[in-house]
């Protein structure tokens, strides 16, 4: 490389690149190409760093308080902080949403808020997302722009504060941002790894293999009670209690698909459970109904068909999880098509059948089931098609007796001897002839 009175010098300036790009000089120019090319990288991977940033944040900040402040031109959310932090915001549709990405950080707020919105928002809700992230997803009432959006610094007497400008705007204009974006992200996997599918065998292994599935967590609380108790607490408290019992029992492993508050796509916990080749999958969840007499407990099943209105309604809003956390599931995997799998479909929709029935027989008595206590619907988290599956709804959280019930230990110390015997009982028949499954 030959430069006039610079022999080999390592970097070059950038008003050097742009001269010798002027005058074309070979391997300086090349260099020059690597560059740019390197902050052209920088600038459309600026969000990956930023992830980092986001993940990486040294000390856990606080959110103080959330306000909204609307008038006719625009809505504005605020969010006041004992810090400034890095964040990152994005919209999505169907149904309209602004996400705002935060490090992992406390909510300080009350329990009540979120659930009010005003001007543009609706509502909003707030929680941990994964991996020492946290969320604050706010639903919109149709396309909207970010005006603009900033970090402020406490000041006189102010405390720190994310700002967000929100304006309506048309479907298409929305679209065009949106596309824009999409340009400068590149897709990212969601947390949805890939499990080969294999035909069970003929008889697993001790242990047998147990996932079970707190429903909701982090931003998606679920169904939330009059006095703001919350599904995603309900549904975690109880699957911890369960698995300690099962794990007591050495003929058991049982795995949680979440140990704590953290949202998790419903995909991902079919995979949690694939992934560990579960011999069953229970999926803990607690209702809301618009009739507050309706109550009990009701093992659910998948099906294409719904076995009545109100399961296929339930089946509807439970799908949407993935929605109210702001997971962008344009990537759905295209359904798999495969004469093994259909079998092995068929094969694991009797077991989960089998399953169902079992726990609702040694529910009976014991507590109080809801007057058609098995159900069929299209949840999507019972689609594994090598998992026995099942969606245990513990009672209605809009029914007081049964918010009562949930949150008793010795109502919940029966439920789970119950679901314990049935589990016990299920696989002392499934196993008790080998299981043909070619
Ligand atoms: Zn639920």
């Amino acid at each position: 490389m030959s430069l006039p009175g610079k022999k080999y010098q390592p970097v070059p300036s950038w008003s050097e690149c742009v001269n010798f790009y002027h005058a074309g000089e070979g391997h300086f120019f090349l260099v020059c190409s690597f560059l740019s090319f390197f902050l052209f990288f920088v600038y459309f991977f600026s969000f990956f760093f930023l992830d980092v940033t986001l993940a990486f944040s040294a000390e856990r900040g606080v959110v103080l308080s959330a306000e909204i402040v609307a008038n006719e031109r625009e809505t504005r959310f605020v969010l006041s902080l004992d810090k400034k932090i890095p964040f990152r915001v994005f919209t999505l549709s169907a149904p309209y949403r602004v996400i705002i990405d935060l490090p992992e950080i406390e909510f300080r707020l009350l329990p009540e808020s979120g659930r009010k919105g005003d001007g543009l928002i609706t509502a909003y809700r707030y929680g941990f997302l994964s991996s020492g992230r946290s969320r604050v997803v706010l639903d919109i009432n149709g396309p909207v722009l970010i005006d603009s959006s900033f970090a402020l610094e406490a000041d006189e007497g102010q405390p720190a504060r994310l700002v967000f400008h929100l304006k309506a705007t048309n479907p298409d204009t929305f679209r065009l941002h949106n596309a824009r974006r999409e340009k400068m992200l590149p897709p990212r996997r969601i947390d949805r790894p890939e499990v080969p599918f294999v035909l069970p065998a003929e008889r697993p292994a001790m242990p047998l293999i147990i996932v079970i599935d707190p429903g909701h967590g982090g931003v998606d609380p679920g169904a939330v009670s009059g006095n703001s108790v919350k599904e995603k607490d309900i549904t975690l408290s109880f699957s911890k209690e369960l698995a300690s019992v099962f794990r007591k029992k050495r003929k058991y492993t049982v795995f949680l698909t979440r140990e704590r508050d953290v949202s998790l796509s419903l995909s991902a916990r079919v995979a949690i459970a694939r992934n560990a080749r579960a011999d069953i999958f229970i999926s803990v969840h607690a209702d809301k109904f618009h009739s507050t007499n309706v109550r009990g407990a009701t093992l659910y099943t998948l099906s294409e068909e719904a076995s009545d209105v109100e399961s296929a309604a339930l089946a509807r809003e439970e799908n949407k999880a993935d929605a109210i956390a702001g997971l962008d599931l344009t990537e759905e995997p295209e359904e798999v098509s495969d004469i093994l799998i259909d079998l092995a479909r068929r094969e694991t929709k009797n077991f989960s059948i089998h399953l169902a029935r079992t726990m609702v027989a040694s529910l009976k008595g014991e507590v109080v089931l809801n007057k058609n206590p098995h159900r069929f619907a299209g949840f999507r988290v019972l689609t594994a098609p090598d998992v026995p599956s099942i969606l245990l709804e513990l009672g209605y959280l809009s029914n007081e007796t049964d918010v009562r019930d949930m949150r008793s230990l010795r109502w919940r110390e029966k439920v789970i001897g119950s679901v314990q015997e049935a589990v016990d009982r299920y696989f002392s028949t499934r196993f008790a002839e080998p299981v043909t499954s070619k």
